[in-house]
């Protein structure tokens, strides 16, 4: 009932459900919150009733009363919508206390140390929620009262202490305020209440929500909850805990825990936090005892409990306890954040556990976040100046410029640099700076400080704690191992080991893990469409192959006229005034190209390659310094300026809509012949080598008539032919067409007569089809996607409703007149997971995409098989 009662909501009674020790309590649901913000922040008029009742019956199953002087019931009021938002939320901890029920609280406890300390934590954390009062303000007053009393630690001062305290923190409240504390315990909770509401609308949700695309109309739960006391001395704990490791995703209990501490004290970094385990403590080189050692009953039955919550929701659980006087309680479990890594290894071995399908495994691993994987790590071979070491948060690493805000690090984003963001502690407020930093770095915190878990929910190299390093947000200087660093100088990060280096370090691309191998095989094993690559050079086809690709779906023969003294033959080319001087250059071209072709051939050895004709403005491969125009008249013997003059008219208004594509074949089919030849060459040297035969699937690019295609087509044949009769040798191999126009794709039933395949080029569709130019978008495009014109940015997810649509009718056409059509996408879309999704609902045969992007597209063409088997 996640959608109604939130995710916290329904997991908790779900786990009393389960018969777990949960502290009674009741759900305000979520339908309340959409009511709140439709009738101008009101309540549906049965809500204090109801409210009462549940309270009552609360009270009822703890064996206290709500508000009673002698046996008052507390409670918490948390937070919790249908997708947990991690920290965005505030929970108010202690709720009912006042100057009676407090001194009740002592009494009943026979703690008066633990009544007090319970009641400041109350008055401290209610003002910040739900009367806005800064914390800084109260840690300001008990700062300087532990300064008085010679006191470090919180557990250092006693009921006495605490009850100066509160009288100073009261004050303090009814100075800012102008009135006094609330004393009234129903309008403490609906305050409280109030808050948790009126949370769901505050910046940092809404940036949370942004940036995971959760929709403002789910609103949030309020849970109120009997409270259970973790601060009542040695016996009494809280802590947070992982059903499995969520770095590595190692099967192990995982996790920390304080003795005589209550709510978040373990994520704020208040104190060190200790192991759950034996094991941890002992792998971690720790001297405080662990949660098994100093609780072993309530360990014992912890670990029972956390094994069976794993069972029931099939997931690695994020597990939230308290232990009140040895007893355990359970307040919160939810499907824990982990890293790629990590999503990797469990998926994989719930599968081989048989606690999930590999459908499902394959579900659950997000394409995208395979990116993180295939992510750096640091050169073991490099030399490592540490600097300080820290808690290792989030694995993978990361080097850039120290920034100290998340404003510095957006601007320094926005001005191109790669940044770490060091801070002492992250709050929500950070999560804009934590988004754009390549890596995180802060002073305290442990591992489940919210920089940890933001971290590593964003796939971010974190590294937390790293208590040496001094900062000074002032004079933006941070000192570490006696060297003094200032913003801008560049760090380090590893995350995977904690440690902070100075300097860049080298690093080293990741191997590819057994789980990472055995959920690929799952994924090819589901899926329909095959998957290719963009690549052109030799490295990347090895790269594109090691991945699994299962051919190249686009070679950009232009990328190969770069190289070395290349580029002066394909400027002889340009610049050549005739026909002849054009064959000149294009002979010395011919056999470099060849032999490119023969090793790529080669590499993929019988895979499917297809080669695209010269398609860029030549403009392009003009020289543009003195220096090279020399250098290209000199090899063509004629005089700088005529060159220049000559460059001069290439000169294009709009290149991208000028002459280029297959206009180029048209005004000059030697440089089609040219390739073709090279083509079959190399097919024919590589068929040789090999021993398998190669198909090369020749592609036309920009092609807007069927007249034009079948003049390009027959340079081709005619250069097929030649190439046969010169050598003997049959070459089958087939011409096809780039669709990237959208006259082309209204065509696509003419073109399909002549043209074997299809390869919808999306980058140019998207263009041409937006009328808006990819280079120039980013100065407007933003606004679009901000006031939702367009759900995405169309160059990196394809606008299904514009671009989509013109691919099918492409598609249909293409498939009427020629139904085995092979219809690819070969456009950056080829590697997004949403697009994707696209080319499997309109059932096309393969996605080509970037060497890098092969993993993640091999899943995302499955768990997109997977979704339409689903429909
Ligand atoms: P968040 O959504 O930020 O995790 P929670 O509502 O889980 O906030 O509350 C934070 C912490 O407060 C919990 O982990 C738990 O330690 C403590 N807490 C919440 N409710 C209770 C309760 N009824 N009794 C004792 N501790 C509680
Ligand atoms: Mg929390
Ligand atoms: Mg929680």
């Amino acid at each position: 009932m996640r959608d109604l009662l939130g995710g916290k909501g329904a997991n908790l009674a779900e786990m009393a459900n389960l018969g777990l020790p949960v502290p009674p309590g009741f759900t305000i649901t979520t339908e309340v919150c959409t009511y709140f913000y439709k009738n101008g922040k009101s309540y549906p008029p049965e809500l204090e009733a109801d409210v009462n009742a549940a309270l009552e019956a609360t009270g009822a199953i703890a064996g206290h009363v709500f508000g009673d002087p002698v046996n008052p019931l507390l409670v918490s009021v948390r937070s919790g919508a249908r997708a947990s938002m991690p920290g965005m939320m505030d929970t108010v901890l202690n709720l009912g206390l006042n100057d009676v029920t407090v001194e009740a609280l002592a009494q009943s406890s026979g703690n008066a140390r633990f009544a007090y300390d319970s009641y400041r934590r109350f008055i401290q954390m209610y003002s910040n929620v739900v009367l806005n009062i800064d914390h800084h303000e109260f840690e300001t007053i008990l700062d300087s009262f532990k300064d008085r009393k010679d006191a470090t630690l919180d557990t250092d001062l006693d009921a006495a202490d605490w009850k100066e305290v509160i009288a100073d923190y009261k004050a303090k409240v009814a100075e800012m305020l102008a009135e006094p504390f609330p004393q009234d315990p129903k309008a403490q909770l609906w305050g409280a209440i109030g808050a948790v509401f009126g949370s769901w609308m505050n910046p940092r949700a809404e940036t949370y929500r942004r940036l995971n695309g959760i929709p403002a109309s789910w609103g949030t739960a309020v849970n109120v909850q009997a409270m259970v006391f973790g601060n009542m001395g040695e016996t009494s704990a809280t802590g947070v805990a992982f059903t499995r490791d969520p770095s590595t995703g190692e099967n192990l209990l995982y996790g920390e825990f304080l003795i005589n501490a209550q709510g978040e004290d373990v994520v704020a970094g208040i104190r060190t936090p200790q192991n759950i385990t034996e094991a941890a403590r002992i792998a971690a080189r720790s001297e405080k005892p662990s949660m098994e050692a100093a609780l072993p009953e309530a360990f014992a039955e912890f670990r029972r409990t956390t094994a069976l919550l794993e069972k029931h929701y099939r997931d690695m659980q994020d597990i939230e306890f308290t232990v009140e006087n040895g007893k355990l309680w359970m307040l919160q479990t939810r499907s824990g954040k982990r890293t790629s890594k990590a999503s990797l290894r469990i998926a994989v071995e719930m599968a081989n556990e048989g606690l999930i399908t590999r459908e499902e495994a394959i579900a659950r691993i997000d394409p995208a976040a395979l990116d993180q994987l295939l992510h750096p790590t640091i050169d073991p071979k490099a030399e490592r100046k540490i600097v300080a070491t820290g808690l290792p948060a989030s694995p993978g690493a990361a080097s850039g410029e120290i920034v100290f805000s998340s404003e510095d690090a957006e601007t320094a984003k926005a001005a191109g640099k790669a940044v770490i963001l060091v801070r002492i502690e992250t709050s929500p407020d950070d999560i804009h700076g934590m988004n754009v930093a390549e890596g995180i770095l802060t002073t305290r915190g442990g591992m489940t400080s919210h920089a940890a878990v933001v971290a590593r929910g964003m796939g971010k190299p974190c590294v937390s704690g790293a208590g040496t390093i001094r900062i000074d947000y002032k004079t933006e200087k941070m000192t570490a191992a006696g060297v003094e660093f200032s913003k801008g100088d560049i760090i380090t990060i590893d995350g995977a080991a904690g440690q902070v280096l100075q300097g860049e370090i080298a690093m080293q691309k990741p191997e590819l893990s057994g789980e990472f191998q055995a959920l690929m095989g799952w994924a090819d094993a589901i899926r329909r469409m095959a998957v290719r690559a963009n690549a052109e050079t030799p490295q990347d086809a090895r790269i594109a192959r090691q991945f699994g690709a299962e051919g190249i779906g686009l070679c950009r023969t232009e990328h190969m006229f770069f190289e070395g003294d290349r580029i002066i033959a394909v400027r002889e080319m340009i610049l050549a005034d005739d026909e002849a001087g054009r064959r000149k250059a294009l002979a010395k071209l011919l056999p470099m190209q060849r032999s490119d072709f023969a090793e790529l051939f080669e590499i993929m050895s019988g895979l499917p390659v297809t080669i695209r004709l010269l398609d860029p403005p030549l403009h392009e491969f003009l020289p543009q310094s003195d220096e090279e125009i020399a250098e290209v008249a000199a090899s063509m013997g004629v005089s700088a300026d005529a060159l220049k003059r000559r460059a001069a008219e290439l000169h294009e208004f709009n290149p991208m809509l000028g002459f280029r594509g297959c206009r180029l074949a048209i005004a000059f089919p030697e440089i089609a012949e040219m390739q073709a030849r090279a083509i079959f060459e190399g097919a024919i040297a590589a068929g040789k080598q090999t021993g398998r035969v190669v198909t090369p699937e020749i592609m036309v690019p920009l092609v807007i008539a069927k007249a034009e295609f079948d003049l390009v087509r027959a340079t081709i044949d005619q250069m097929a032919q030649t190439v046969a009769k010169e050598t003997g040798e049959t070459i089958p191999y087939h011409v096809g067409t780039m669709i990237e126009l959208p006259r082309a794709c209204l065509r696509a039933a003419e073109i399909a007569e002549t043209a074997e395949f299809f390869s919808f080029g999306t980058n140019d569709l998207t263009q041409t089809g937006l009328g808006i130019s990819r280079d120039d978008a980013a100065s407007f495009l933003g606004r679009y996607t901000a006031k939702g014109i367009l759900p995405a940015d169309p160059f990196v997810t394809i606008d299904q409703d514009g671009v989509g649509e013109l691919v099918e009718i492409a598609a249909e056409r293409g498939r009427k007149t020629r139904p085995d059509i092979k219809l690819g996408i070969c456009g950056e879309h080829g590697g997004d997971p949403h697009s994707i999704a696209f080319c499997e609902k309109i059932g096309l045969s393969y996605v080509s995409c970037s060497p890098f992007r092969v993993p993640i597209a091999r899943l995302a063409a499955a768990q997109a098989a997977l979704a339409k088997k689903g429909d």
